[in-house]
């Protein structure tokens, strides 16, 4: 959909020729370019030449993942943080990423790791079986490709999901969902979990604001509720003048309730000024709640503010009942009172109804803690 001029990133640019893992989803052009297919940009690249994530590239004929084995860092964080608040509760989570992203939103609140070039980022070298063996040794239950939006690293991170699911762990996606067809498919299916951003309900937002459109995130979200068993939370960061209309909001969260259901938790969290917007002012916890109301009156069963001090908007209510189930502070578990039952499925324990997640008999004690890591070879 959105191509580059051929000299934006490439040899034109001065860069050196780039090098890497043969990449997936790929195709030549009748011209003789290399298209990629993996997310809906298509980018069609001639010798040399970088797609707008910047680490898929083209070198000879091939497309070429520049970023395989490489990281911006590790780190040992609680499940809560990603944020996914009804899968596996107080446990703790392996958290990596690259660097490049394929949207570039102005607002970005990781733009060091998004708009940098891996040559100065990419520190720490892991294969797929040392983060698993990391993972496993550090207690987690989980890891999560985040920082960065791991649809464009997917054969790294696809590799380190299942190296993962070979020692019982799960994977955790924190993603965009800007990615399409066999890309798509392939690369969830290899994850346990996605918190997916809905950034907000507009195509002129999307285009704006992000440089990216607004329907293949809603293909991406119906195809996880409806053809994966993956477990989905949604993440709308609410930007002040931007995505935060009553109008706008009413329709996400009408169009959720109706093609996603209303048991998909919807996270709602505050703008803090970054990147591109400096001048706007962070989000007034009056907007979060509004959102909340919004999104309750639409039919939404669980959700949540984020960025901002409210206990109120972490705590997890029973759908049945109204009861407080889980109540959480700062990703720290204040009190956990879903019965699990033999077949693994949560209730209140007052009404019996079934709380939507993946849970475990026994929640996990990580807490609020963040703990770098080094990850050694094995
Ligand atoms: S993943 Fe990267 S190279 Fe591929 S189409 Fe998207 S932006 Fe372009």
């Amino acid at each position: 959909m959105t191509n580059l001029s051929p000299d934006l990133i490439g040899a034109a640019a001065g860069l050196p020729t780039p090098t890497g893992q043969p990449a997936h989803y790929w195709h030549t052009t009748g011209d003789g370019r290399v298209q990629c297919d993996l997310c809906p940009r298509e980018c069609r690249l001639r010798e040399g030449q970088r797609g707008f994530c910047f680490v898929r590239a083209r070198a000879g004929d091939e497309l070429v993942l520049t970023t395989y084995g490489r990281s911006s860092g590790f780190c040992i964080d609680p499940i809560e943080k990603k944020p996914l608040s009804h899968f596996l509760p107080g446990t703790s989570v392996l958290s990596f990423g690259t660097a490049g992203c394929n949207l570039g939103c102005k607002f970005c609140q990781n733009h060091e790791i998004s708009t940098s070039r891996q040559m100065d980022s990419l520190a720490a070298e892991a294969s797929p079986d040392a983060i698993a063996v990391a993972a496993q040794e550090w207690g987690c239950r989980s890891v999560a490709l985040t920082y960065n939006d791991p649809v464009i690293f997917a054969e790294y991170g696809m590799d380190v999901a299942d190296a993962c699911r070979a020692r019982g762990i799960a994977s955790v996606a924190v993603t965009a969902g800007y990615v399409q067809g066999e890309a798509r498919t392939d690369f969830f299916s290899h994850m346990d979990a996605a918190n997916v951003d809905l950034k907000g309900f507009s195509d002129s937002f999307y285009r704006q604001l992000t440089g990216a459109r607004l329907q293949p995130v809603l293909d991406t979200l119906t195809h996880l509720v409806h053809e994966t068993d993956v477990w989905v939370e949604l993440t709308t960061l609410l930007i002040p003048g931007s995505n935060d209309s009553d109008e706008e909001l009413t329709a996400m969260c009408e169009w959720v309730v109706r093609e996603l259901g209303p048991d998909v938790p919807h996270h709602f969290s505050a703008f803090h000024p970054d990147h591109r917007m400096p001048d706007v002012p962070a989000t007034p916890l009056s907007t979060l709640t509004r959102a909340r109301d919004i999104a309750h009156a639409a039919g939404e069963r669980y959700v949540y503010t984020g960025n901002v001090v409210n206990r109120d908007g972490e705590a997890t209510r029973c759908p049945g009942c109204g009861a407080t189930v889980v109540e959480r502070d700062r990703y720290r578990l204040l009190d956990h009172r879903i019965v699990v039952d033999a077949d693994g499925v949560g209730h209140c324990p007052e009404s019996a109804t079934v709380i939507a997640g993946r849970f475990e008999p026994e929640p996990g004690d990580f807490g609020p803690r963040r703990i770098p890591i080094a990850i050694r070879p094995v």
